[in-house]
């Protein structure tokens, strides 16, 4: 998360949701393999800066390393890093409900 505050200092990152147990995960519906669990991501929003869709899209054309970055539900960013054993995809993902399911690439919808 460093280089996600250094983009949008000196406005603070309010981080929503980091480490999630397996039991916490699963209640809040996550995926079995959320990095959440792995202590490897982290759902953030920063209201000073922007909403989450023009902060998810500033990240996406910084250079900043990240395995997957999504929008999601247009109220928060998930970010996550690689576990050391793969390099990052730097995956880039929308999701509106989850009925419809994950995206490929940043969509705007208000
Ligand atoms: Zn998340």
């Amino acid at each position: 998360m460093g280089a996600v505050q250094a983009l949008f200092a000196p406005h603070p990152i309010d981080i929503t949701s980091g480490y999630r147990c397996p039991e916490l995960n699963a209640r809040v519906g996550g995926v079995d393999t959320s990095q959440h669990t792995l202590g490897l991501a982290a759902d953030w929003v920063c209201p000073e800066a922007g909403t989450p869709w023009r902060l998810a899209q500033t990240v996406a054309q910084s250079g900043i390393e990240f395995d997957q970055l999504i929008l999601e539900f247009n109220r928060w960013v998930h970010i996550s890093a690689a576990p050391q054993d793969r390099p990052a995809r730097r995956e880039i993902l929308s999701i509106f409900s989850s009925a419809e399911g994950y995206l490929s690439g940043l969509h705007k919808r208000e």
